[in-house]
């Protein structure tokens, strides 16, 4: 059953992101004009009086296209050296969601995530079952290795080396406290993400990732799954999430600051709560954007940086740390 829509909002929001982690002063611009040229196009959808869903697919789109982003091309490789992605779409007016993990030809999974939310009674496709469906339904599949840089191979060949003599490790197990095995995970974090809230009062987020560098083929982080990277609920908030992904998901963490905005924590309040509970918890890294149904909004990282950008009545603005 749909939710019923909101009384109108005079202007609608969108919040984008592009990954939480040390990016390096040579690579900020890039970072800026990412998120800068998605928000722009996200808000246009919004103030044309697009749904949230729509300008948030058209976001990650963007983002998913810019290489300098781990979405899309350009994503990290997987320790045999493909681009395998995950990305979810979720409404928060229906709770309608479309998942897809494990795509390798795909060039914009948020894409097929949205083919999902719409067309399919499931919620959730993976590997060849999800790059099937998309194709189906119109979507052309790519070779795999037309979503690789040489940049991307040379970053694995270096990972590898060094793991090869001791000098990185490759658990990404998500519990351990040690500082020097969670910095380890600070290097990697580029995900994109967006939340909106539409003329309509509706809501609606998506995330969408190349996962972790040198990740085992067929791993699926957090970015995809329902609740833990991404999450949609017109009843309480949207949320898009970037970071270390095992500890992520083990705490649901999209959904319990969710659930916090819904007790009536403010979004500011419950996203800088998520992030300390996702550290003393589990030692974990990353960045959250949360926005409620009232406008009201929190970002929060304890990364060094975090890419993001928000358009609002107050006119567009982006930033590398909050
Ligand atoms: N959360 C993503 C994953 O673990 C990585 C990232 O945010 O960059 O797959």
């Amino acid at each position: 059953m749909r939710t019923p829509t909101r009384t109108p909002v005079l202007a609608p929001t969108l919040i984008v992101h592009g990954g939480a982690w040390a990016i390096p002063a040579e690579m900020a611009d890039d970072h800026q004009r990412g998120v800068s040229r998605a928000l722009e196009t996200g808000y246009a959808v919004l103030t044309k009086g697009g749904t949230a869903t729509d300008a948030v697919e058209a976001a990650v789109t963007i983002l998913e296209d810019d290489p300098t982003f781990d979405a899309g091309l350009g994503s990290f490789l997987t320790s045999s050296g493909r681009v395998q992605l995950d990305a979810l779409l979720m409404d928060g007016a229906t709770l309608r969601a479309g998942g897809v993990a494990c795509v390798e030809r795909l060039r914009n999974p948020i894409q097929a995530a949205r083919l999902v939310l719409d067309k399919s009674p499931h919620v959730y496709f993976v590997g060849s079952g999800a790059e099937a469906f998309a194709a189906n339904h119109g979507m052309s599949l790519i070779d795999n290795s037309a979503l690789v840089l040489e940049r991307e191979r040379l970053r694995l060949h270096e990972f590898q080396e060094r793991l090869a003599q001791g000098l990185a490790d490759t658990t990404f197990s998500g519990d351990d406290k040690d500082p020097e095995t969670a910095a380890s995970h600070l290097s990697s974090h580029d995900t994109v993400g967006a939340v909106a809230l539409d003329q309509h009062g509706n809501l609606a987020a998506g995330t969408s990732t190349g996962g972790t560098l040198n990740k085992t083929p067929g791993r699926v982080g957090d970015s995809s799954l329902i609740g833990c990277g991404c999450y949609a609920d017109n009843h309480s908030a949207a949320v898009s999430l970037t970071g270390w992904g095992e500890p992520i998901m083990k705490l649901v963490l999209g959904k319990w600051a969710t659930d916090r905005v819904a007790s009536g924590v403010t979004p500011e309040l419950a996203a800088q709560q998520a992030i300390s509970y996702l550290f003393a918890r589990l030692g974990g890294h990353g960045g959250i954007i949360l926005l409620g149904p009232d406008g009201q909004f929190g970002l929060a990282h304890n990364t060094p940086c975090m890419a993001w950008g928000i358009a609002d009545k107050d006119g567009p603005r982006t930033g590398l740390s909050i």
